[in-house]
């Protein structure tokens, strides 16, 4: 029973066939050669691109820039975006619920410009207190960078008005579509957000290969955060140009059978359709939801709000907790896999006040059965350690 999905996903066979596909007919490398190799790698690589604009709203494939994952586009952001635009006394905002990929960068960044990282403070019930965020905007903001969805919790975040409030001021927003981005649909256009990172191998793509889109304006006016080939227009001893959009973030070869694979990932989701995934994993969640609810001992966090696909929760024995890594080993050895831990987000799970907790996460091709057998695992780990 695979529920570790929030981690990353398992592959489709049409996943699994287009890497293999990609090796033993075309590999070749892109945009270098004239030989019919390396053409058909180079249509391949920017179809896919093409389909990840369309997978995601965006206006154009110039936005869209292939990077290895969430943590890389989110780096590169800091990077170019900091370059250009922070400055001593500047202020980014984050919130209390991010992954350390959406902390780290950023503090990196602040250290280097000294300038501050601000964020958004959680209320009792681990929602994201709006309130508090209007007060910390101020002309100081220069970016707001915040999670679609909680990968500790599951909860959707309130993303369009956090951008909308932003807006108002001319901040620009950043959104970790890390958890979203798989089980959702994320419109960039409908959002109006400035840039959103996600991961390919989180949503039955591979790994190594990910998403950073930003909108054109942005992306024109903020500097490459690597040097190398491909990103360059000329070169010479008196100073380099840089490529267009998108090449100008593409330093070196770029991941070209993982940007295939991709675009075979995103085939594979259209070919079932949003509303049907986005309802089964809502029912699923809901389900298990009400499952653990119904047991006793078990304390779920942020429960009965929006979720996509995501529930932590611990095991307590009257007042006290029955440590995650427990709970976790006895649901393994019954054949569940599930997360336990901090999950990469120890400022959330301080907040909370708990050494970790246990996470399950469903992918499209979970359903009732797993959750069923979970449950059933899951009493019996609580019978044997209580
Ligand atoms: N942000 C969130 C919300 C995540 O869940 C994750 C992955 N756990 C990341 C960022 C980082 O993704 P990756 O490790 O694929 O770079």
């Amino acid at each position: 029973m695979y529920l570790d999905n929030a981690a990353t996903s398992q592959k489709p066979q049409h996943v699994l066939d287009a890497i293999m596909e990609a090796y033993t007919t075309w590999n070749s490398n892109i945009h270098r050669g004239v030989h019919h190799l390396s053409q058909v790698a180079t249509i391949h690589h920017e179809e896919a691109r093409k389909a990840v604009a369309a997978f995601i709203g965006a206006k154009s494939s110039d936005e869209i820039i292939f990077t290895k994952g969430t943590t890389d586009g989110l780096n590169a952001l800091a990077f170019s975006f900091g370059e250009a635009y922070i400055h001593e006394g500047d202020e980014i905002i984050v919130s209390g619920l991010e992954h350390h990929s959406n902390i780290v960068p950023w503090q990196m960044l602040c250290e280097r410009k000294k300038a501050s990282l601000k964020h958004i403070p959680l209320k009792a019930d681990l929602s994201l207190d709006l309130e508090a965020f209007k007060g910390l905007l101020s002309e100081k903001t220069k970016l707001v960078s915040i999670a679609h969805v909680s990968n500790v919790l599951g909860t959707i975040q309130p993303v369009e008005e956090i951008i909308r409030l932003a807006h108002e001021k001319s901040i620009p927003v950043c959104i970790d579509g890390a958890q979203s981005v798989p089980h959702m649909r994320v419109n960039v256009q409908a959002l109006d957000c400035d840039f959103l990172a996600f991961s390919g191998h989180k949503m039955y793509g591979p790994t190594g290969i990910g998403v950073l889109y930003g909108k054109r304006e942005w992306l024109d006016k903020i500097p490459p955060h690597e040097g190398g080939g491909e990103m360059i227009n000329h070169v010479r001893w008196s100073g380099t140009t840089y490529n267009d959009l998108p090449y100008k973030f593409e330093a070196g070869t770029p991941n070209f059978v993982g940007s295939y694979a991709l675009h075979k990932a995103i085939e594979y989701i259209n070919s079932i359709a949003w509303e049907t995934i986005e309802a089964h994993e809502q029912e699923l969640t809901a389900y298990c939801e009400q499952q653990l609810s119904a047991m006793k001992g078990v304390c779920i966090y942020g429960a009965g709000q929006p979720k996509a696909g995501v529930i932590s929760f611990n095991l307590y024995n009257g007042k006290d907790l029955i440590h995650p890594f427990d709970v976790g080993t006895l649901l393994d050895q019954q054949g569940v896999a599930v997360r336990t831990g901090h999950h990469c987000a120890e400022p959330l799970i301080d907040a909370i006040g708990v050494p970790g907790t246990v996470r399950v996460s469903f992918g499209l091709y979970n359903d009732k059965a797993d959750v069923d057998a979970f449950i059933t695992a899951l009493q019996r780990a609580q019978s044997m350690l209580m």
